[in-house]
């Protein structure tokens, strides 16, 4: 569907509407269009002739585009930003799994020593090292965009992490806060999950990975209080720990530490590392997990739902404790029956009192992040539900959906225990007392 045909479309059935206006209706029609299956013109035609001033045609629109709302939630549905649909934005679909082959290694000057350095130039012996003085000045020179975004697996830069090395887990204005802790150690992921934060958050051209993992070491000692911590918030914890092979370094270093949860968060099923070592009680291999039908459509290159619970079931039977994040939780017709059977489906792999956490976050979005999804896969399902303004100014489903899809996750799995701690992630106060759910940090 082209955008420039529903703005002349609009622009020739209402002469009068100004550019502001015809952009708002060109969101409206082209939204509409892409979820009904039908043409700009069907949508413009659905508009009551009758219906001439721009508040009118926008209340039915907006009425067509959020039969599920109420009036009050639709109000709350301000921003009608421009359409940017540039198909050399689209990601490249076709290829089938995740392929690491970097076309160039960018390596600090300061860590050109450093034991992951000398270990990609081994693993990589035909990919070109260069060497930088430093990732920052580097970037300053090369102006991001979406085209380098796509392209990332072509760049690894290894680099020396100085500064940021854990932090509290920033989660969002007034959710109830589980406490999480974040080890910074990389930046960047080669799965394309449709509804990924990082791809309007980063505007690193490639992947950055921090050689110092001594240093993250040394302030994980430094941490005395309990504390859950883990690696997979700004990349995939394991995707990449082939290469790294930081899982080997991390696990033996808090073993002995019982204060520490220790999570390795991942869509993989790269398990060989924490297969290879001791398991340790605290370390806890974590998927995050959704219907195979959603994995197929919009966690692309990811290990599919059988991968992953072969893998948890390998982690447990190693000795770790397993983890499980539905998160995002997706809405889509037949959601019910097929969340409630991945729920049985981990309850037949793995052992409920080895499930250290459940947890439950339904798909909420920045309107920047909507419009990256938009321009990298035009194909996407995910974003023609109804989307409102939550109380973060997140793009979120409305919480009649939200607390229907929680309960009914939460009652399935306590069909299957009542020990297993779930949280839900990322939401207030009100929905935590609606799910009768509390996020004590376990
Ligand atoms: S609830 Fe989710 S976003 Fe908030 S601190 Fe915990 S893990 Fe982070
Ligand atoms: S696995 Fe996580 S970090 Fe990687 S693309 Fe998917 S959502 Fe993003």
């Amino acid at each position: 569907m082209l955008i420039n045909s529903i703005q002349q479309k609009t622009k020739s059935k209402y002469p009068k509407f100004g550019v502001n206006k015809v952009q708002t209706m060109t969101r409206l029609v082209y939204e509409i269009a892409k979820r009904d299956h039908i043409s700009e013109e069907e949508v413009l035609n659905s508009i009551p002739r009758h219906l001439i001033k721009f508040d009118q045609i926008k209340a039915c629109l907006l009425k067509q585009r959020y039969p599920n709302c109420s009036k009050d939630e639709i109000s709350q549905v301000k921003i009608f930003p421009s359409l940017d649909l540039d198909p050399a934005l689209a990601v490249d679909l076709n290829r089938t799994k995740l392929k690491i082959k970097p076309q160039e290694f960018l390596i600090e000057k300061a860590v050109k020593d450093s034991r992951l350095a000398k270990r990609v130039s081994q693993l990589f012996p035909h990919t070109p090292v260069h060497l930088i003085d430093s990732y920052n000045s580097h970037i300053k020179k090369n102006q991001f965009s979406i085209t380098n975004y796509n392209h990332r697996l072509n760049q690894i830069f290894v680099v020396q992490e100085k500064f940021n090395y854990i932090t509290p887990c920033p989660c969002t204005k007034d959710c109830v806060c589980c406490g999480y802790t974040i080890l910074n150690c990389g930046t960047g992921c080669g799965f394309e999950c449709e509804y990924c934060f990082l791809q309007s958050y980063t505007n690193a051209p490639g992947i950055v990975i921090p050689a110092n993992i001594e240093d993250y070491l040394q302030k994980i000692g430094e941490i005395t209080n309990p504390t859950r911590i883990g690696t997979g918030q700004f990349t995939d914890s394991l995707i990449f720990d082939h290469i790294t092979e930081y899982s080997k370094e991390i696990i033996p270093f808090v073993r002995n530490k019982p204060h520490i949860q220790f999570e390795f968060k991942t869509k993989s099923n790269n398990i060989t590392n924490l297969l290879s070592i001791p398991a340790a009680e605290n370390v806890v291999a974590a998927w995050s997990i959704n219907p195979p039908r959603l994995i197929d459509q919009c966690e692309h290159f990811t290990a599919s739902l059988q991968e992953r619970l072969t893998a948890a079931k390998q982690c447990q039977d190693h000795g770790y404790k397993v983890a499980f994040h539905f998160d995002p939780i997706i809405y889509f017709d037949k959601w019910k029956e097929e969340y409630t059977q991945v729920i049985d489906d981990i309850f037949t792999s793995v052992k409920a009192e080895k499930i250290a956490w459940i947890s439950l976050g339904t798909l909420r979005m920045t309107l920047k992040q909507k419009q990256t999804i938009e321009s990298r896969f035009p194909q996407n399902t995910i974003l023609d539900q109804e989307f409102i303004c939550g109380f973060d100014d997140k793009l979120r489903y409305n919480n009649v959906l939200r607390a229907e899809l929680y309960q009914t996750l939460l009652d399935k799995i306590h069909q299957h225990s009542k020990q297993v701690h779930v949280y839900l992630c990322m939401e207030d106060q009100a929905m935590h007392k609606k799910c009768n759910c509390d996020n004590v940090t376990v």
